[in-house]
Protein backbone atom coordinates (compact mmCIF):
# COMPACT_ATOMS: atom_id res chain seq x y z
CA UNK A 1 0.00 0.00 0.00
CA UNK A 2 1.44 3.48 -1.26
CA UNK A 3 1.23 6.57 1.03
CA UNK A 4 0.63 8.73 -1.97
CA UNK A 5 -2.52 9.38 -0.74
CA UNK A 6 -3.78 11.99 1.80
CA UNK A 7 -5.31 10.41 4.29
CA UNK A 8 -8.39 12.59 3.49
CA UNK A 9 -8.27 10.95 0.20
CA UNK A 10 -8.28 7.37 1.53
CA UNK A 11 -11.52 8.28 3.62
CA UNK A 12 -14.51 5.80 3.23
CA UNK A 13 -17.68 7.65 4.92
CA UNK A 14 -18.46 4.92 8.30
CA UNK A 15 -15.43 3.81 8.52
CA UNK A 16 -14.20 3.60 11.97
CA UNK A 17 -11.19 2.54 13.83
CA UNK A 18 -12.35 2.09 16.97
CA UNK A 19 -16.34 1.67 18.40
CA UNK A 20 -17.80 0.98 21.68
CA UNK A 21 -20.81 -0.67 21.90
CA UNK A 22 -23.54 -0.39 23.99
CA UNK A 23 -21.82 2.16 26.36
CA UNK A 24 -23.59 1.86 30.01
CA UNK A 25 -22.77 5.55 30.57
CA UNK A 26 -24.55 8.66 29.41
CA UNK A 27 -23.05 9.44 26.11
CA UNK A 28 -21.54 12.80 26.03
CA UNK A 29 -23.15 14.87 23.62
CA UNK A 30 -22.15 18.76 23.89
CA UNK A 31 -24.42 21.43 23.29
CA UNK A 32 -22.41 23.19 21.17
CA UNK A 33 -19.68 21.81 18.98
CA UNK A 34 -16.53 23.86 19.25
CA UNK A 35 -16.80 23.92 15.34
CA UNK A 36 -18.94 22.17 12.85
CA UNK A 37 -18.45 20.04 10.42
CA UNK A 38 -15.24 18.98 11.28
CA UNK A 39 -14.93 16.75 7.88
CA UNK A 40 -12.36 14.51 9.77
CA UNK A 41 -10.92 11.56 7.48
CA UNK A 42 -13.02 8.14 8.60
CA UNK A 43 -10.64 4.95 8.08
CA UNK A 44 -10.48 1.50 9.27
CA UNK A 45 -7.84 0.70 12.06
CA UNK A 46 -5.78 -1.38 9.61
CA UNK A 47 -6.27 1.76 6.51
CA UNK A 48 -5.53 3.81 9.69
CA UNK A 49 -2.46 1.66 10.83
CA UNK A 50 -0.95 1.31 6.60
CA UNK A 51 -1.04 4.77 6.26
CA UNK A 52 0.87 6.02 8.45
CA UNK A 53 3.42 3.05 8.44
CA UNK A 54 3.25 3.50 5.04
CA UNK A 55 4.73 7.46 5.49
CA UNK A 56 7.56 6.52 7.82
CA UNK A 57 8.69 4.35 5.55
CA UNK A 58 8.86 7.50 2.92
CA UNK A 59 11.20 8.87 5.59
CA UNK A 60 15.09 7.95 6.23
CA UNK A 61 16.42 7.98 9.73
CA UNK A 62 18.97 6.40 11.54
CA UNK A 63 17.01 3.20 12.84
CA UNK A 64 16.64 2.59 8.86
CA UNK A 65 20.32 2.29 7.79
CA UNK A 66 23.36 4.42 7.68
CA UNK A 67 23.82 7.51 7.84
CA UNK A 68 26.91 9.19 7.30
CA UNK A 69 26.05 12.84 7.78
CA UNK A 70 29.51 14.67 8.45
CA UNK A 71 29.58 17.61 10.93
CA UNK A 72 25.72 16.73 11.61
CA UNK A 73 26.28 13.46 13.88
CA UNK A 74 23.29 11.48 12.92
CA UNK A 75 24.48 8.93 15.61
CA UNK A 76 22.58 6.35 17.34
CA UNK A 77 21.17 7.20 20.22
CA UNK A 78 20.05 4.34 23.28
CA UNK A 79 16.42 4.07 23.13
CA UNK A 80 16.87 3.56 27.02
CA UNK A 81 17.71 7.30 27.06
CA UNK A 82 14.63 8.06 25.32
CA UNK A 83 12.75 6.20 27.65
CA UNK A 84 14.20 8.31 30.91
CA UNK A 85 13.38 11.21 29.24
CA UNK A 86 9.68 9.84 28.81
CA UNK A 87 9.22 9.51 32.66
CA UNK A 88 6.01 11.57 34.01
CA UNK A 89 8.11 12.54 37.17
CA UNK A 90 10.21 14.67 34.58
CA UNK A 91 7.61 15.17 32.27
CA UNK A 92 5.21 16.55 34.46
CA UNK A 93 6.42 19.26 36.60
CA UNK A 94 5.77 22.97 36.22
CA UNK A 95 9.27 25.08 35.58
CA UNK A 96 7.59 27.69 38.42
CA UNK A 97 7.13 24.74 40.67
CA UNK A 98 8.89 25.43 44.07
CA UNK A 99 12.35 24.28 44.44
CA UNK A 100 11.49 21.56 47.54
CA UNK A 101 9.28 20.04 45.20
CA UNK A 102 11.56 19.21 41.99
CA UNK A 103 15.01 18.42 43.89
CA UNK A 104 15.09 15.19 41.37
CA UNK A 105 15.22 17.65 38.37
CA UNK A 106 17.88 20.27 40.33
CA UNK A 107 20.12 17.01 41.31
CA UNK A 108 19.89 16.08 37.15
CA UNK A 109 20.98 19.47 36.28
CA UNK A 110 23.44 19.57 39.08
CA UNK A 111 25.05 15.97 38.21
CA UNK A 112 25.31 16.69 34.32
CA UNK A 113 26.85 19.76 35.21
CA UNK A 114 29.35 18.33 37.36
CA UNK A 115 30.15 16.07 34.68
CA UNK A 116 30.42 18.32 31.66
CA UNK A 117 33.08 20.43 33.93
CA UNK A 118 34.99 17.12 34.34
CA UNK A 119 34.87 16.06 30.83
CA UNK A 120 35.68 19.41 29.27
CA UNK A 121 37.70 20.40 31.61
CA UNK A 122 36.24 23.64 32.77
CA UNK A 123 35.22 25.28 36.24
CA UNK A 124 31.64 25.98 35.47
CA UNK A 125 29.26 25.26 33.02
CA UNK A 126 25.80 26.61 32.02
CA UNK A 127 22.88 24.36 30.13
CA UNK A 128 20.86 27.27 29.08
CA UNK A 129 21.76 27.74 25.75
CA UNK A 130 19.30 25.86 23.21
CA UNK A 131 21.93 24.63 20.12
CA UNK A 132 25.32 25.08 19.70
CA UNK A 133 25.34 28.22 17.59
CA UNK A 134 23.50 29.59 20.71
CA UNK A 135 26.45 28.44 23.05
CA UNK A 136 28.51 30.24 20.54
CA UNK A 137 26.24 33.35 21.25
CA UNK A 138 26.34 32.60 25.10
CA UNK A 139 29.78 32.16 25.49
CA UNK A 140 30.95 35.24 23.27
CA UNK A 141 28.88 37.06 25.05
CA UNK A 142 30.53 35.83 28.38
CA UNK A 143 33.58 36.77 26.75
CA UNK A 144 32.42 40.61 25.98
CA UNK A 145 31.22 41.05 29.55
CA UNK A 146 34.38 39.69 31.01
CA UNK A 147 36.73 42.20 28.89
CA UNK A 148 34.10 45.23 29.78
CA UNK A 149 34.70 44.35 33.53
CA UNK A 150 38.01 44.49 32.96
CA UNK A 151 37.59 47.98 31.56
CA UNK A 152 39.36 46.32 28.43
CA UNK A 153 37.23 48.06 25.88
CA UNK A 154 39.41 48.10 22.99
CA UNK A 155 38.62 44.44 22.52
CA UNK A 156 36.35 44.01 19.61
CA UNK A 157 37.93 41.21 17.11
CA UNK A 158 37.12 37.48 16.87
CA UNK A 159 39.47 35.45 15.10
CA UNK A 160 37.99 32.71 13.13
CA UNK A 161 40.39 30.39 10.95
CA UNK A 162 38.76 29.59 7.33
CA UNK A 163 38.26 25.64 9.14
CA UNK A 164 35.96 27.11 11.37
CA UNK A 165 32.36 25.67 11.71
CA UNK A 166 30.47 28.56 9.56
CA UNK A 167 28.01 29.45 12.94
CA UNK A 168 31.45 30.37 14.52
CA UNK A 169 32.01 34.00 12.46
CA UNK A 170 28.00 34.34 12.01
CA UNK A 171 28.03 34.33 16.20
CA UNK A 172 30.85 36.60 16.41
CA UNK A 173 29.01 39.53 14.44
CA UNK A 174 25.44 38.65 15.74
CA UNK A 175 27.07 38.94 19.42
CA UNK A 176 28.91 42.22 18.32
CA UNK A 177 32.66 41.16 16.94
CA UNK A 178 34.41 42.25 13.62
CA UNK A 179 35.78 38.48 12.33
CA UNK A 180 39.42 38.56 11.35
CA UNK A 181 39.37 35.20 9.30
CA UNK A 182 42.74 33.73 9.08
CA UNK A 183 44.20 30.71 6.15
CA UNK A 184 45.08 27.80 7.25
CA UNK A 185 48.51 26.18 6.84
CA UNK A 186 50.03 23.55 4.15
CA UNK A 187 49.15 20.54 6.61
CA UNK A 188 45.64 22.61 7.09
CA UNK A 189 46.00 23.49 10.51
CA UNK A 190 45.91 26.77 11.73
CA UNK A 191 48.53 29.16 10.22
CA UNK A 192 50.98 30.41 12.87
CA UNK A 193 52.31 33.37 10.76
CA UNK A 194 48.73 34.45 10.21
CA UNK A 195 47.74 33.73 13.56
CA UNK A 196 50.88 35.99 14.82
CA UNK A 197 49.97 38.97 12.57
CA UNK A 198 45.99 39.30 13.48
CA UNK A 199 46.45 38.54 17.45
CA UNK A 200 46.96 41.93 19.20
CA UNK A 201 45.64 44.44 21.73
CA UNK A 202 41.68 44.61 19.84
CA UNK A 203 41.71 41.02 20.01
CA UNK A 204 38.82 39.09 22.03
CA UNK A 205 39.69 35.79 21.33
CA UNK A 206 40.29 33.22 18.89
CA UNK A 207 37.48 30.73 18.10
CA UNK A 208 38.43 26.88 17.06
CA UNK A 209 36.80 24.33 16.03
CA UNK A 210 38.67 21.62 16.72
CA UNK A 211 38.59 19.22 15.56
CA UNK A 212 38.27 21.29 12.03
CA UNK A 213 35.66 21.17 9.67
CA UNK A 214 38.29 18.76 7.79
CA UNK A 215 38.45 16.43 10.61
CA UNK A 216 41.86 17.45 11.82
CA UNK A 217 43.13 17.86 15.26
CA UNK A 218 45.07 21.11 15.25
CA UNK A 219 48.27 19.63 16.21
CA UNK A 220 49.57 23.56 17.23
CA UNK A 221 46.79 23.93 20.27
CA UNK A 222 49.97 25.03 22.98
CA UNK A 223 51.23 27.19 20.87
CA UNK A 224 48.15 28.79 19.37
CA UNK A 225 46.99 29.48 22.99
CA UNK A 226 50.55 31.07 23.96
CA UNK A 227 50.09 33.72 20.78
CA UNK A 228 46.33 34.43 21.79
CA UNK A 229 46.82 34.77 25.60
CA UNK A 230 49.73 36.98 25.75
CA UNK A 231 48.19 39.13 23.12
CA UNK A 232 45.72 39.29 25.94
CA UNK A 233 42.64 37.60 24.18
CA UNK A 234 40.75 34.50 25.23
CA UNK A 235 40.25 31.09 23.55
CA UNK A 236 37.20 29.70 22.64
CA UNK A 237 36.82 26.23 21.59
CA UNK A 238 33.78 24.95 19.15
CA UNK A 239 33.26 21.47 21.27
CA UNK A 240 30.18 20.54 18.97
CA UNK A 241 32.46 17.50 17.44
CA UNK A 242 33.30 16.74 20.78
CA UNK A 243 32.71 12.96 19.68
CA UNK A 244 35.81 12.76 18.64
CA UNK A 245 38.22 13.71 21.50
CA UNK A 246 35.89 13.20 24.78
CA UNK A 247 37.54 11.37 27.48
CA UNK A 248 41.00 11.28 25.48
CA UNK A 249 41.67 15.36 25.96
CA UNK A 250 40.16 18.44 27.93
CA UNK A 251 39.76 21.75 26.19
CA UNK A 252 40.34 23.42 29.17
CA UNK A 253 44.00 21.82 29.59
CA UNK A 254 44.29 22.65 26.47
CA UNK A 255 44.32 26.53 27.24
CA UNK A 256 40.80 27.08 26.29
CA UNK A 257 38.66 29.19 28.25
CA UNK A 258 35.29 28.73 27.00
CA UNK A 259 33.71 26.15 25.35
CA UNK A 260 30.24 24.84 24.18
CA UNK A 261 29.24 21.32 23.12
CA UNK A 262 26.25 19.63 21.48
CA UNK A 263 24.51 17.62 23.78
CA UNK A 264 22.27 17.06 20.18
CA UNK A 265 25.28 15.59 18.32
CA UNK A 266 27.47 13.91 21.28
CA UNK A 267 24.94 12.81 24.38
CA UNK A 268 21.92 10.93 22.73
CA UNK A 269 20.03 13.54 21.53
CA UNK A 270 19.48 13.20 17.98
CA UNK A 271 21.12 16.47 15.72
CA UNK A 272 18.85 17.47 12.67
CA UNK A 273 15.73 15.75 14.55
CA UNK A 274 13.62 18.29 14.78
CA UNK A 275 13.42 18.24 18.24
CA UNK A 276 14.97 21.04 21.03
CA UNK A 277 18.38 20.91 21.03
CA UNK A 278 21.21 22.00 23.71
CA UNK A 279 24.67 23.51 23.87
CA UNK A 280 26.15 24.05 27.01
CA UNK A 281 28.78 26.34 27.83
CA UNK A 282 31.93 25.61 29.99
CA UNK A 283 34.53 28.28 31.14
CA UNK A 284 37.12 29.01 33.56
CA UNK A 285 37.10 30.39 36.70
CA UNK A 286 37.32 34.61 36.12
CA UNK A 287 34.46 34.23 33.57
CA UNK A 288 32.13 32.07 36.01
CA UNK A 289 30.08 35.36 37.45
CA UNK A 290 29.56 36.00 34.05
CA UNK A 291 26.94 33.02 33.02
CA UNK A 292 23.47 33.14 32.51
CA UNK A 293 21.18 33.14 35.45
CA UNK A 294 20.22 30.93 37.45
CA UNK A 295 22.71 27.85 37.99
CA UNK A 296 22.06 25.05 39.99
CA UNK A 297 24.19 24.93 43.38
CA UNK A 298 24.58 21.81 45.72
CA UNK A 299 23.87 23.26 49.32
CA UNK A 300 26.02 22.01 52.64
CA UNK A 301 22.45 20.10 53.56
CA UNK A 302 22.85 17.88 50.19
CA UNK A 303 19.72 19.97 49.01
CA UNK A 304 19.78 21.80 45.66
CA UNK A 305 18.44 25.31 44.94
CA UNK A 306 18.81 27.73 42.20
CA UNK A 307 21.58 30.51 42.27
CA UNK A 308 22.10 33.83 40.54
CA UNK A 309 24.71 35.89 40.20
CA UNK A 310 24.86 39.94 40.18
CA UNK A 311 27.22 40.34 37.01
CA UNK A 312 25.65 37.55 35.19
CA UNK A 313 24.94 38.33 31.39
CA UNK A 314 21.14 37.36 32.28
CA UNK A 315 19.33 34.25 30.92
CA UNK A 316 19.43 33.10 27.36
CA UNK A 317 16.46 30.97 27.49
CA UNK A 318 12.99 30.91 28.99
CA UNK A 319 12.92 29.11 32.34
CA UNK A 320 16.21 26.35 32.47
CA UNK A 321 16.78 25.43 28.96
CA UNK A 322 15.29 22.22 27.40
CA UNK A 323 15.66 19.77 30.50
CA UNK A 324 14.66 16.90 28.55
CA UNK A 325 17.72 16.72 26.41
CA UNK A 326 20.08 17.11 29.92
CA UNK A 327 18.20 14.05 31.43
CA UNK A 328 18.89 11.93 28.39
CA UNK A 329 22.89 13.06 28.56
CA UNK A 330 22.87 12.63 32.00
CA UNK A 331 21.43 9.07 31.66
CA UNK A 332 24.25 8.42 28.67
CA UNK A 333 27.18 9.79 30.54
CA UNK A 334 26.19 7.49 34.00
CA UNK A 335 25.35 4.58 31.49
CA UNK A 336 29.27 4.84 29.52
CA UNK A 337 31.08 5.80 32.27
CA UNK A 338 34.22 7.99 32.31
CA UNK A 339 35.68 4.29 30.42
CA UNK A 340 32.75 4.29 28.00
CA UNK A 341 33.04 7.63 27.12
CA UNK A 342 36.62 7.45 25.75
CA UNK A 343 35.38 4.15 24.05
CA UNK A 344 33.16 5.91 22.55
CA UNK A 345 35.56 8.62 21.11
CA UNK A 346 37.53 6.18 19.83
CA UNK A 347 35.26 3.59 17.91
CA UNK A 348 34.15 7.00 16.11
CA UNK A 349 37.88 8.10 15.11
CA UNK A 350 38.32 4.15 14.13
CA UNK A 351 35.56 3.85 12.35
CA UNK A 352 36.02 6.89 10.08
CA UNK A 353 39.70 6.14 9.44
CA UNK A 354 38.71 2.85 8.40
CA UNK A 355 35.82 3.71 6.00
CA UNK A 356 38.35 6.44 4.98
CA UNK A 357 40.84 3.88 4.18
CA UNK A 358 38.28 2.25 2.02
CA UNK A 359 37.91 4.62 -0.40
CA UNK A 360 40.39 7.80 -0.58
CA UNK A 361 42.22 6.27 -3.14
CA UNK A 362 39.14 6.72 -5.39
CA UNK A 363 37.71 10.27 -3.76
CA UNK A 364 40.58 12.11 -2.57
CA UNK A 365 40.82 12.97 1.34
CA UNK A 366 41.85 16.58 1.90
CA UNK A 367 44.85 16.00 4.70
CA UNK A 368 44.22 12.67 3.76
CA UNK A 369 47.87 11.74 4.09
CA UNK A 370 47.31 12.37 8.27
CA UNK A 371 44.49 10.02 10.44
CA UNK A 372 41.34 11.83 10.50
CA UNK A 373 39.02 12.20 13.65
CA UNK A 374 35.33 11.49 13.58
CA UNK A 375 34.98 12.72 10.06
CA UNK A 376 37.06 13.33 6.88
CA UNK A 377 36.18 15.29 3.92
CA UNK A 378 36.40 13.27 0.51
CA UNK A 379 36.32 15.10 -3.34
CA UNK A 380 35.06 14.42 -6.05
CA UNK A 381 36.56 17.04 -7.92
CA UNK A 382 38.79 14.71 -9.86
CA UNK A 383 35.71 12.37 -10.72
CA UNK A 384 33.99 15.27 -11.78
CA UNK A 385 36.64 16.11 -14.33
CA UNK A 386 36.66 12.65 -15.67
CA UNK A 387 33.18 11.98 -16.54
CA UNK A 388 31.18 15.12 -15.14
CA UNK A 389 29.95 13.40 -12.00
CA UNK A 390 29.63 15.73 -9.48
CA UNK A 391 29.56 15.34 -5.44
CA UNK A 392 25.46 15.66 -5.56
CA UNK A 393 25.07 13.16 -8.15
CA UNK A 394 27.61 10.56 -5.84
CA UNK A 395 25.60 11.41 -2.90
CA UNK A 396 21.80 10.84 -4.93
CA UNK A 397 23.18 7.30 -6.00
CA UNK A 398 23.86 5.99 -2.20
CA UNK A 399 20.55 6.93 -1.87
CA UNK A 400 19.38 3.75 -4.40
CA UNK A 401 22.12 1.74 -2.36
CA UNK A 402 20.17 2.47 1.08
CA UNK A 403 22.65 4.87 2.53
CA UNK A 404 22.07 8.00 3.68
CA UNK A 405 24.45 10.35 1.53
CA UNK A 406 27.23 12.07 3.73
CA UNK A 407 27.41 15.64 4.33
CA UNK A 408 27.50 17.40 0.60
CA UNK A 409 29.36 20.77 -0.40
CA UNK A 410 30.84 21.61 3.60
CA UNK A 411 33.54 22.77 4.16
CA UNK A 412 33.51 24.80 1.32
CA UNK A 413 36.97 25.40 1.43
CA UNK A 414 36.80 22.04 -0.42
CA UNK A 415 35.55 21.48 -3.80
CA UNK A 416 32.96 18.71 -4.44
CA UNK A 417 32.96 18.06 -0.92
CA UNK A 418 31.33 15.14 0.79
CA UNK A 419 31.77 14.70 4.55
CA UNK A 420 31.84 11.26 5.99
CA UNK A 421 30.76 10.97 9.67
CA UNK A 422 30.27 7.20 10.34
CA UNK A 423 29.90 7.79 14.23
CA UNK A 424 30.66 4.52 16.76
CA UNK A 425 27.84 2.33 16.54
CA UNK A 426 28.38 1.37 13.21
CA UNK A 427 29.85 -2.23 13.35
CA UNK A 428 32.39 -3.69 10.53
CA UNK A 429 29.98 -5.02 7.92
CA UNK A 430 27.97 -1.84 7.56
CA UNK A 431 31.23 -0.52 6.68
CA UNK A 432 31.93 -2.74 4.57
CA UNK A 433 28.99 -2.51 2.58
CA UNK A 434 29.35 1.62 2.64
CA UNK A 435 32.60 1.31 1.04
CA UNK A 436 31.31 -1.53 -1.66
CA UNK A 437 28.48 1.23 -2.26
CA UNK A 438 30.83 4.11 -2.83
CA UNK A 439 33.64 1.91 -5.02
CA UNK A 440 30.36 0.62 -7.09
CA UNK A 441 29.14 4.32 -7.79
CA UNK A 442 32.39 5.22 -8.60
CA UNK A 443 32.42 2.55 -11.26
CA UNK A 444 29.17 3.54 -12.62
CA UNK A 445 30.26 6.82 -12.93
CA UNK A 446 33.04 5.74 -15.25
CA UNK A 447 30.67 3.37 -17.04
CA UNK A 448 27.33 4.99 -17.18
CA UNK A 449 27.21 8.76 -15.58
CA UNK A 450 24.03 9.18 -17.20
CA UNK A 451 22.34 7.04 -15.23
CA UNK A 452 24.03 8.43 -12.38
CA UNK A 453 23.63 12.17 -12.89
CA UNK A 454 19.48 11.03 -13.27
CA UNK A 455 19.92 8.75 -9.42
CA UNK A 456 17.83 8.23 -6.91
CA UNK A 457 16.13 5.99 -8.97
CA UNK A 458 14.53 4.04 -6.06
CA UNK A 459 13.00 6.52 -4.04
CA UNK A 460 9.69 8.03 -3.44
CA UNK A 461 11.11 11.70 -4.67
CA UNK A 462 14.40 12.13 -7.04
CA UNK A 463 15.17 15.12 -7.33
CA UNK A 464 12.90 17.77 -5.64
CA UNK A 465 13.49 21.37 -6.91
CA UNK A 466 15.26 22.77 -3.65
CA UNK A 467 14.91 25.96 -3.93
CA UNK A 468 10.95 25.90 -4.40
CA UNK A 469 10.79 23.06 -1.61
CA UNK A 470 12.35 25.39 1.10
CA UNK A 471 11.12 28.64 -0.53
CA UNK A 472 6.88 27.37 -1.58
CA UNK A 473 6.17 24.66 0.83
CA UNK A 474 3.11 23.03 0.28
CA UNK A 475 2.13 22.17 3.62
CA UNK A 476 -2.03 22.44 3.74
CA UNK A 477 -3.95 19.82 1.97
CA UNK A 478 -6.58 22.54 0.29
CA UNK A 479 -5.79 25.42 -0.90
C1 LIG B 1 26.75 21.54 14.42
C2 LIG B 1 27.87 22.44 14.72
C3 LIG B 1 27.62 23.73 15.22
C4 LIG B 1 26.24 24.32 15.38
O1 LIG B 1 25.38 23.62 16.23
P1 LIG B 1 23.81 23.83 16.09
O2 LIG B 1 23.22 23.13 17.25
O3 LIG B 1 23.41 23.21 14.77
O4 LIG B 1 23.55 25.30 16.14
C5 LIG B 1 28.71 24.51 15.53
N1 LIG B 1 29.96 24.08 15.34
C6 LIG B 1 30.23 22.85 14.85
C7 LIG B 1 31.65 22.42 14.67
C8 LIG B 1 29.20 22.00 14.50
O5 LIG B 1 29.48 20.79 14.01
Amino acid sequence: MSADNLIFEKSSLGARAATIRNPDVPVYAPSCALRENFDFPELTEVALVRHYTALSRMAFGVDNGFYPLGSCTMKYNPKLNEEIASFEGFTDIHPLAPEGSVQGALEVMYGLSEALKEITGMDAVTLQPAAGAHGEYTGLSIIAAYHKGRGDLARKKIIVPDSAHGTNPASAAMAGFEVINIPSDEGKGVDLDALRAAAGADTAALMLTNPTTLGLFEKNIEAIAEIVHSAGGLLYYDGANLNAVMGIVRPGDMGFDVVHLNLHKTFSTPHGGGGPGSGPVGCKRALEKYLPDPHVIKNADGTYSFAYSGDSIGKVSSFYGNFLVYLKAYAYILTLGAEGIRRSAEGAVLNANYLKAGISDLYPVEGGARHCMHEFVASCERLKEECGVSAMDVAKALIDRGMHPPTMYFPTIVHEALMFEPTETEDKATLDAAIEALRAVYDEAHADPEKLVSAPHNAVISRPDEVLAAKRQILRWKG
